[in-house]
């Protein structure tokens, strides 16, 4: 018998649990969907342990003890922005631009070309938002990083800066979406979802798309045969109803596209930014998230840890909390996070670094391409001194 199935018999066989969790534990073990009332008492009830049995069956049951990663690494052409939202400690404010970056498309190319002839696969470019960087100008950009490197995955932008740029070139998200697809876009990262709660999102990203825009353009690039991945920010002024809100908006979305691969959960970090005053919540709560998040989102293959956020241990112990996949994983060269009080402040891991933090939970590391397909199974990899490349380049410190 798989030790996680029988980790849900014993927690079945539990006479302390109460009626409610114990009939969502039936529900998991025959793989039903849970409700979002359901969702919501797992927030409120669910211990760390019973969190930790049901949501290890279910990765187990999907992925065996493989863990995924993939060489990426990130440019931001600007972290200067018009959009004020209370919880960035990344941006500048355009009154305050010269205290930012601004990387004209040149400079973005020289940066590019710093990883040719590097075992990297994917380009992950995210940044403020700004009227520079306009449609003309990702479209070029995207050309010219397939003209320089075909087989670079470019995962780029987030609907926050596509209905920016859509607008502004008066064009609707469909033929937005389908010129960036042209150009070469590959994916869309998960960001800019922060809380879909409108009451909420208003208060912390007010100005933005709103939430049924966000999902709007996911579901557009669905619609063309791409895909894109998923996030939540939690941990700051939502309450476990709004994280139940978003979790089910997602799930109807996959339900209707299965377009999304992974769903991200980002912690609120309170350093340098308008919501310093809030308390952080605690490595308990960050673990139950993911925990959650597997249960919740059962048309979710992927779920993913972003390690340079919650720092290497928490990471590590995700990976025993529903967690199938961690990122920000060799060459990591965003700032997004340090900047906000992440627990890695020069977020660099080789590869050999990351196996070896795979294999110390007890799971198995496979290095995978941007759309999951693996690349190298690392199971019975012996390192050589010549795996270490880690190849760090570090953007200004601002
Ligand atoms: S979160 Fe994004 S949109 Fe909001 S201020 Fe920061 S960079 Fe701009």
């Amino acid at each position: 018998m798989n030790a996680s199935v029988s980790s849900v018999e014993r927690l079945l066989r539990d006479e302390q649990l109460s009626p409610a969790l114990r009939q969502i534990a039936e529900k998991v073990a025959q793989e039903r969907r849970i409700t979002p009332d359901e969702g919501l008492l797992l927030y409120e009830e669910g211990s760390l342990s019973y969190l930790a049995v049901l949501a290890n069956a279910l990765r187990e049951q999907r992925h065996g003890d493989i863990t995924y990663f993939n060489r990426n690494f990130h440019i931001e052409p600007t972290n200067v922005c018009l959009y004020t939202c209370a919880f960035c400690s990344y941006s500048r404010k355009y009154k305050r631009r010269e205290e930012g970056w601004e990387y004209s498309l040149e400079e973005i190319m020289d940066m590019l070309r710093q990883y040719d002839g590097k075992p990297v696969t994917e380009v992950h470019i995210v940044g403020g938002v700004m009227p520079q960087y306009d449609f003309d100008f990702y479209t070029t950009l995207f050309r010219s990083i397939k003209a320089h490197r075909p087989d670079l995955h470019i995962k780029a932008l987030t609907p926050v800066e596509y209905h920016y740029i859509f607008k502004k070139a008066k064009l609707s998200y469909e033929e937005g979406m389908a010129a960036m697809k042209e150009a070469g876009l590959d994916s869309m990262p998960g960001g800019g979802a922060e809380i879909f709660d409108s009451e909420i999102r208003d208060q912390i990203a007010g100005g933005k798309c709103s939430a049924e825009e966000w999902l709007a353009i996911h579901r557009i690039w669905h619609g063309l045969g791409m895909r894109s991945n998923a996030t939540m920010l939690y941990g700051h002024i939502e309450n476990f109803a709004h994280r139940i809100d978003h979790l089910e908006r997602l799930r109807r979305l996959q339900d209707e596209t299965s377009g999304f691969q992974a769903f991200i959960p980002l912690k609120f970090r309170n350093q340098n930014n308008e919501m310093s005053y809030l308390p952080e919540v605690s490595v308990i709560e960050d673990l139950r998230n993911y925990a959650i998040s597997r249960i919740y989102l059962d048309n979710f293959n992927h779920i993913k840890a972003y390690w340079p956020m919650i720092g290497r241990e928490t990471a590590r112990i995700s990976l025993g909390m529903g967690v199938n996949d961690i990122d920000g994983t060799i060459d990591d060269t965003t700032k997004i996070y340090s900047m906000a009080g992440a627990e890695e402040q020069n977020p660099a891991m080789s590869t050999r670094e990351l196996v070896e933090l795979i294999r110390s939970a007890g799971r198995e590391a496979v290095e995978r391409n941007s759309l999951y397909e693996w690349v190298r199974d690392y199971r019975n990899h012996t390192f050589e001194a010549e795996d270490d490349f880690k190849g760090y380049t570090a953007l200004p410190v601002v």
